[in-house]
């Protein structure tokens, strides 16, 4: 019964607040009709991540896990023309449909999607001496949320904003016998971010279309 309020409340909020949108639409069915899992963030959290990036007024977004893009594609909407997302893509397959759907979006000219290990393409950007991003989202495989929250914070600059996305995980975070690798790297990742001095952090939890979860925003010290 919960499970159904919270998704015709979703339902309710997009309808009113996220005006139909033919790319963004035509971009969540090209991601279903190429069987991508349904791990795209929904309408209202794609809205609030593109929100955040209008807040931080950022230009340079770094993404962890594209899929196809969806989320992609609500940042990219919120930066200003000379704006740039770098996104980084374990599957060919799944970077396919999404720079498919990023050249649907006229979107191409400002994600550079690279393709392979996160782990690697990370230390690689480094090798390059690339530059800091102001807003970073963590959205890949949870048992690396550690390394990569250590990577976003190489890759930041004070003021820098880091989001982490399911950080709740239907409340099995508070579980320390879990078995599930999922939430010992999301538990590694919230005892990372006790110790960490150089980010101030908090985690929201969300109920909605895909059940219940939540987020981790932080910014990067002064
Ligand atoms: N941010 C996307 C959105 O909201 O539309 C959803 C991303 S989905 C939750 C996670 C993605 O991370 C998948 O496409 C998966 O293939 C990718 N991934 C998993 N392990 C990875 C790794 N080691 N390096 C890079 N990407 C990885």
């Amino acid at each position: 019964h919960q499970a159904k309020v919270w998704e015709e409340v979703d339902q309710y909020i997009t309808e009113h607040l996220i005006p139909h949108d033919p790319i963004l639409e035509r971009t969540l069915a090209a991601n279903r009709l190429a069987q991508l899992p349904l791990y795209d963030v929904t309408p209202t959290q794609g809205k609030l991540l593109n929100l955040f990036v209008q807040m931080k007024g950022a230009k340079r977004i770094l993404e962890i896990g594209t899929l196809g893009a969806y989320s992609t594609i609500w940042m990219a909407r919120a930066l200003p023309s000379d704006g740039k997302i770098v996104t980084l893509e374990l599957d060919p397959f799944h970077a396919q449909v999404a720079e498919a759907n990023l050249s649907f979006a006229q979107l191409s000219h400002m994600v550079e999607l690279r393709v392979g290990e996160a782990l690697q393409q990370l230390a690689q950007m480094a090798d390059e001496g690339v530059e800091a991003f102001d807003f970073i989202f963590i959205d890949a495989d949870k048992p690396n949320n550690s390394k990569y929250l250590q990577w976003a914070l190489h890759f930041s600059h004070p003021g820098t904003v880091i989001i982490g996305d399911n950080v709740i995980r239907d409340g099995e975070i508070i579980n320390e016998q879990s078995e599930d690798d999922r939430v010992q790297g999301v538990r590694q990742f919230y005892d990372l971010l006790a110790e960490e001095p150089r980010i101030t952090a908090t985690a929201i939890q969300t109920v909605g279309s895909k059940g219940y979860d939540g987020f981790m925003m932080g910014i990067v010290r002064y």
